[in-house]
């Protein structure tokens, strides 16, 4: 029987992710296929539902499902329920456990560019969705000391803090309206800047004006596709202080490879395939729109022109 694993989102057909465990699963022999299954938020029960039959090992949700999965799921590990997020499901037996492995991607990712390096654990987080609920988890367990979230629509970013609440009551988490003024004072006094808004995936967009930037400032944007976007180029001062999202988007696929297959990742391997669908378009994989419109097979156009998700 050949196994099931499929991504849950709306849109879908763009995501980097299928291509990479794709690869992962032929390159190990693991006899797995992974589907694209376009479900808007009415279907999304059902879809659920389905995981549970015994040719599943498991899914990934994007875009924007990962809050809306969370009550479906019957054991949540610390990261999804932190998060109040699930990016990936993996099976025991037949129960459905909700992971959030988003927040080991951009663990990695955090790690590499600052490491344990001594500076003032200080950070501005631009965006209040689902990756930033990831990227501000990371950064409360690795001990940073004052958290600011900006966000175009300010009541999200309220929300979220409010969220974190509790596990943040030792520190500073706070939201403040996207005003330029407001920006430019938190920036000055940050080391650390997360771009988690999709603002960038266009050429030449970008969430803050160079010249809103200091030099000297640790800069991670979670968007992977293009590799460097407008905000890593403005801050580019020395090659090692700022970062895309490739790196969040390898690991958090390879330990979801993982959770379903109990394999070590092949990670050349997927990393390879990152490699060839930045350069050539995302692997064409199997499409089942469910009741959105009629099967077919996803484009080969890349996914940076119609939006991207992990
Ligand atoms: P989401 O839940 O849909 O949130 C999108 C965020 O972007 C919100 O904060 C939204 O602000 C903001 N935004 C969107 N369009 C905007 C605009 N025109 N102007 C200002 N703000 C805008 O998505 P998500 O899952 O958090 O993903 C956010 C980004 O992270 C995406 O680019 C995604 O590709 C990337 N990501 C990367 C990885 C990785 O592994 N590298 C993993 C997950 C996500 P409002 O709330 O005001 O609408």
């Amino acid at each position: 029987m050949t196994n099931r694993v499929v991504l849950i989102g709306h849109p879908v057909a763009h995501s980097f992710s299928g291509g990479m465990q794709q690869a992962a699963f032929d390159a190990l022999g693991v006899d797995a296929r992974y589907e694209l299954w376009d479900r808007r938020q009415i279907d999304l029960a059902e879809a659920i539902a389905e995981l549970r039959g015994d040719d599943f090992l498991g899914a990934n949700v994007t875009i924007p499902h990962k809050e809306h999965v969370v009550p479906m799921m019957d054991r949540l590990t610390e990261d999804a329920q932190a998060t109040g997020a699930v990016n990936v499901i993996a099976r025991e037996g037949k129960k459905l456990v909700g992971h959030n492995t988003d927040v080991t991607g951009f663990k990695a990712a955090l790690d590499k560019i600052v490491g344990r390096q001594k500076m003032p654990r200080h950070a501005v987080v631009l965006g209040a969705g689902g990756a930033s609920r990831a990227v501000v988890s990371a950064l409360i367990s690795d001990g940073f000391q004052r958290i600011v979230i900006f966000n175009r629509h300010l009541h999200r970013a309220e929300a979220l803090v409010r969220h974190f609440n509790r596990s943040a009551s030792h520190m500073d988490l706070r939201a403040m309206p996207w005003h330029e003024s407001v920006l430019e004072a938190e920036l000055s006094k940050t080391k650390v800047l997360v771009n988690a808004t999709a603002l960038g995936m266009a050429p030449g967009e970008t969430p803050i004006p160079a010249e809103l930037l200091p030099p000297d400032l640790f800069v991670i944007d979670l968007i992977y596709n293009p590799p460097l976007t407008q905000l890593l180029k403005d801050a580019t001062s020395a090659r090692d202080t700022v970062m895309g999202g490739e790196l969040m988007l390898l690991q958090q696929g390879a330990r979801a490879f993982e959770l379903w297959t109990g394999k070590p990742a092949p990670i050349d391997v997927m990393q390879a395939e990152l490699d060839r669908a930045r350069e050539h378009g995302v692997r064409p994989l199997p499409v089942d729109m469910g009741s959105a419109a009629a099967p077919g097979v996803a484009d080969t156009t890349g996914g940076a022109a119609a939006g991207q998700s992990a």
